[in-house]
């Protein structure tokens, strides 16, 4: 009985309470070991009653070990399953985060290295812009190092604040007029409403320019163009000042936001947001507010806008001194500006049907990238540009570009998501689309996707290996008209590469054959039975075929006709009518342009082709479903 006591008191995880009943317990069995010889049996307590209760006794203390121990093991296998459960999230976690990282790096990186490669070619023309494109990425390259670097010596607290004694208010308008440009053109307005009083204080003034190019570069980053930032400082009654930054953009949902303080976190929804950042920013905030003494405080509401309150104690006991020059701040701060898309820069070209040059579609949200990607794909493409995948699908669905090269990481819509919808899409499918990735980012999510993109560069790039890609894909096109460009027969494929172009190619046929014998039939009408515009049609048909839709349709006609002709005792005249033509001798002469032979004469001809059935078709005037025989 003491022992079931010592296992059920485990129950209860209760260490020393388990211990207690445990000593108690063996006090009382070799108590009653030592009297032993000084006790009598009771009478009733015969050797039989003895035996049975000591079976029983054994037999309900076993079963509750075993069940104990087998409780005690599952709930160790669980435990088990749990750590290797946060293990691999852990691990995806850090996945993410080198994709991002690298992501961070590679950009600026492809900006630096293109644009050496324009100055050693052109230093005439480039060498001043050159430069200062190499020295702002640069800056943000180190900025992001100096972020991870400043992190871990906080961490290890190895971060030692230097105070200086000044008015407050004029250093954080230095800083924050640094932002004015990047602000405006984003159409933010940037407003700073200082305190009444002159704040002299003691304060970090590089720790305190990281905190508040945070604040603010953050909320450029997630408020939309017309939206409103405000800092604001003030001293507080109980002997702190603190600085307020707040913007009228995204918000942040409650449920995110105990969050967003920590490392490398960022908050991944699916809606406007700008998807570039490592999670850094506000971690450091956090850290260095803490360094200071201070704390930081966040109020969001989603969907409204989002205010951060950092606030500091005040002392005064520094030596007075001038806060750091203009200059240096700038230095210090290049890379926390947020260098904003200026879409109304961008040339558009005006498009025409029959040009020589194809047309690319640039889909890239980093000015600067787009900027070097024109300098050298200008003069053999006509190049049109969208900031992001949403953007990206709707310019490739208005004007159907001849291919497509497309940025992974972007805002609103990324590349993968953009890459699977154009795929799918029998208006687009057709598009080569080239993805410019960080590597790292794309075995994982590819694996879901059905049709992948045509070629990956990885970034960043070189300026050679970029334009043979595009070249080999265009000349690619050659395999689906060599396919399609045939009027004859269309054999059926499981080849996924083909499918959405069958269908396309069945349907404008289809469509074509039912409307034969209609002289007025042109392409409007056509593009209305495909319900799809003119330009979608016209300009996917001809990639597909190399052919225009009125060459087709003729050629079609004829070679109807032809069958016609052969395969039934009809006049010149009733196949031509059949066919659309509604003047013999036109339709003679353009029979013999296309056969070099007269149609009277094609009368007499052995039968040949693959026309008989489309020729019986028209001649009974059934439209039924032609793709069984095509
Ligand atoms: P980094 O600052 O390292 O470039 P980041 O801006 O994504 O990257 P943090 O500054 O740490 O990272 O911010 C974390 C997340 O908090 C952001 O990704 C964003 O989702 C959210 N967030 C921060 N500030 C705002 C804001 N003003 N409005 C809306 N969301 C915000
Ligand atoms: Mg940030």
């Amino acid at each position: 009985v003491g022992l079931a006591q010592v296992f059920f008191s485990l129950n209860f995880r209760e260490k020393r309470a388990t211990l207690l009943i445990f000593i108690l317990y063996t006090i009382t069995i070799i108590t009653a070991g030592l009297l032993n010889p000084f006790l009598t049996v009771p009478p009733e307590m015969t050797p039989s009653v003895n035996i049975s209760l000591f079976v029983v006794n054994l037999l309900w203390i076993s079963g509750f070990a075993f069940v104990f121990i087998l409780s005690f093991i599952s709930q160790n296998i669980k435990l088990e399953h749990m750590e290797t459960e946060r293990i691999k999230e852990l691990d995806d976690a850090k996945t993410r985060l080198y994709t991002n990282i690298a992501h961070e790096f590679r950009t600026p990186l492809t900006i630096i290295t293109g644009m050496t490669d324009l100055m050693r070619n052109d230093p005439g023309n480039w060498l001043n812009q050159g430069t200062d494109k190499i020295d702002r990425n640069a800056g943000i390259l180190l900025t992001l190092v100096n972020q991870m670097l400043d992190l871990s010596k906080l961490e290890s607290e190895a971060m030692s604040v230097r105070m200086i004694r000044s008015d407050i208010n004029p250093y954080i308008r230095s800083v924050i007029e640094l932002f004015r440009s990047a602000a405006a053109s984003l159409k933010i307005t940037l407003n700073y409403l200082p305190s009444k009083k002159d704040l002299v204080v003691d304060y970090d003034p590089d720790k305190l320019m990281q905190i508040i190019s945070n604040l603010i570069s953050n909320a450029l980053k997630f408020t939309q163009s017309g939206g409103v930032i405000e800092v604001k400082t003030a001293l507080t009654d109980n002997g702190f000042f603190e600085i307020r930054v707040s913007d009228n953009g995204t918000g942040i949902p409650e449920s995110h936001l105990p969050f967003i303080f920590d490392r490398f976190y960022r908050v991944e929804i699916n809606d406007e947001r700008v998807s570039t950042g490592s999670g850094l920013g506000l971690a450091l905030t956090k850290e260095l507010v803490k360094l200071l003494d201070g704390t930081i405080a966040v109020e969001s509401l989603f969907g409204e806008g989002t205010e951060f309150t950092v606030t500091l104690p005040v002392t005064e006991s520094a030596g007075l001194q001038e806060g750091p020059g203009l200059h240096e701040i700038k230095r210090k701060i290049a890379g926390y500006i947020v260098h904003p898309v200026r879409r109304e820069q961008r040339s558009q070209p005006a498009r025409h049907d029959h040009h020589e040059k194809p047309m690319l579609l640039i889909v890239e949200d980093n000015d600067d990238v787009i900027m070097y990607l024109m300098t050298f794909l200008g003069k053999d493409y006509d190049v049109i540009v969208a900031v992001n995948g949403e953007e990206g699908m709707t310019k490739a669905l208005e004007q159907v570009p001849d291919i497509i090269l497309s940025d992974i990481m972007m805002p609103v819509m990324d590349g993968l998501e953009m890459l699977e919808r154009i795929k799918n899409d029998l208006r687009t499918s057709h598009i080569p689309i080239v993805l410019l990735t960080a590597k790292a980012d794309i075995a994982s999510r590819l694996k879901g996707l059905d049709r992948g993109a045509d070629a990956y560069i990885a970034k960043p790039f070189g300026r050679e290996e970029l334009q043979v890609h595009l070249k080999a894909l265009i000349a690619q096109r050659k395999r689906l008209q060599e396919r399609y460009a045939v009027i004859g027969q269309l054999v059926l494929t499981k080849e996924k590469d083909f499918q959405f172009e069958d269908s396309f190619m069945h349907k404008v046929r289809d469509i074509m054959i039912a409307n034969m014998s209609d002289e007025s039939f042109d392409i409007q009408r056509l593009c209305s039975g495909m319900a799809m515009s003119r330009t979608q049609v016209y300009r996917k048909f001809r990639s597909l075929t190399d052919k225009t839709i009125t060459e087709y349709l003729r050629s079609l006609r004829l070679h109807t006709a032809k069958e016609l002709l052969i395969r039934s005792n009809i006049t010149v005249a009733a196949a031509a009518y059949k066919t659309g033509f509604k003047n013999v001798s036109h339709f003679s002469r353009a029979f013999t342009q296309e056969f070099g032979i007269n149609p009277s004469s094609v009368i007499r001809l052995p039968l040949t082709g693959h026309y008989g059935m489309l020729s019986k078709m028209i001649g009974t005037q059934r439209k039924t479903d032609t793709a069984h025989f095509l």
